[in-house]
């Protein structure tokens, strides 16, 4: 049977129709992209997570040597529960110069072009390899990355440079502040609302936890300092209170209270110190103050995600690629997060660069322009052309 030769528009059409929302399977997506690249001679490893539902995919096209360039994307989607959607969001629906369909800005669009210029790039004298690095579960804190970079200069090789496909309109952004998520759980201790001595109600220990880090906001406003190449709005690491679940019933004192917090490092900022600023006043303020009422009390902060942010590299391999290929003459920042940042910690020159909007993204009737497509096709034809050189 002859390899199939796909355009863009029809390998996005085929990835859209799987339900890759982050958390559920992802597996289906990655055989069926195997299986394609197997066509083309190309050998695809899949790096499963521990249920064996979800992976990574890589894939390396050219020659077998160290460095070359990662085209990064992740599989997974956000949600389409509760949103109004005028077409069925996991079939992708073309009108007026549109694709409509859950992933198609955000990424699925950058993934079906590279994975649709396969064949012409395996027909180029590459001096450079080209890397396919297909993740899952990014929308959820880039939890499904971490497991693939591992590997890279040990049993695959490590990319130069990395081109993070994220919706950009095809602009080069060369930085992103982190997000580092936690869920911080009171537990003090329950009795009856009238005795509230005989308690530790642990609504009013998470008060003091609030108030800190109401606190801890206002210091890092203070403290920000310019990042060198990077234009942020706000120009500060950013504290945000998400979730607050506490107590059962208004005549029972509160046993249990738990927030899901999160702060947004700028490029450059401490996140770990960030961190344990606030690990360090439960330490000596809190928990000795919870325990004077009740001894059995703890508070326990867990970590959901740490994704650190992208730095300016202003001159860097990927940036100067970038910007020289897509005629551009100065890179950007975004305010939403990537697994940019991810790449960069492994030494890999990094900058996002991809078709679509962030604004369609994560809403009801996502889209991706033909134009965007069409954009991508000729920025990676460039990119190949260069790897040529
Ligand atoms: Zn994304």
């Amino acid at each position: 049977m002859a390899p199939e030769r796909v355009t863009a528009e029809d390998m996005l059409e085929r990835l859209v129709g799987f339900e890759t929302v982050s958390g559920r399977p992802n597996r289906p997506l990655l055989e069926f992209v195997r299986g394609y690249l197997a066509q083309h001679g190309v050998a695809a490893r899949i790096v499963p997570n521990a249920e064996g539902d979800r992976g990574n995919l890589f894939a390396t096209i050219g020659p077998d040597t160290p460095g070359g360039i990662a085209l990064s994307g992740h599989t997974d989607v956000v949600p389409v529960e509760g949103q109004p959607w005028s077409t069925d969001p996991f079939v992708a629906t073309a009108k007026d110069g549109r694709i409509y369909g859950r992933g198609t800005a955000d990424m699925k669009s950058f993934i079906a072009v590279a994975l649709s210029l396969v064949p012409a790039l395996k027909a180029l004298p590459l001096r450079r390899p080209i890397h396919l690095c297909f993740s899952y579960d990014e929308e959820i804190g880039c939890l499904g990355v971490p497991s693939l970079l591992r590997l890279l200069g040990r049993e695959l090789p490590l990319p130069a440079l990395a081109i993070v496909g994220e919706p950009t309109g095809m602009k080069v952004v060369n930085a992103h502040k982190g997000i580092w998520v936690q869920r911080t759980t009171v537990t003090g201790r329950d009795g009856h609302s009238s005795a509230p001595h005989r308690g530790a109600n642990a609504i009013a220990y998470m008060a003091r936890l609030l108030g800190r880090l109401e606190q801890l906001a206002a210091e890092l406003r203070s403290e920000a300092g310019a990042v060198p190449g990077a234009e942020f709005d706000p120009p500060w690491s950013t504290v945000n209170l998400g979730v607050i679940e506490g107590g059962t019933a208004l005549n029972i004192i509160a046993r249990r209270c738990s927030l899901l917090w999160e702060f947004r490092p700028l490029p450059g900022a401490d996140a770990p110190a960030i961190r344990a600023r606030v690990d360090d006043w439960i330490a000596r303020e809190l928990t000795p103050a919870l325990r004077q009422q009740a001894p059995e009390g703890t508070v326990e902060t867990a970590s959901v995600a740490a994704v650190p942010a992208l730095m300016p590299e202003p001159g860097g391999l990927a940036e100067s690629v970038a910007l020289r290929l897509t005629g551009a003459n100065r890179a950007e920042s975004v305010s939403f997060t990537s697994e940019g940042g991810q790449f960069q910690e492994c030494g890999i020159s990094t900058v996002l660069c991809g078709p679509g909007s962030v604004t369609e993204a994560h809403q009801p009737n996502e889209f991706v322009d033909v134009e965007q497509l069409k954009a991508c096709e000729v920025f990676l034809r460039r990119l190949a052309d260069w790897a040529c050189a």
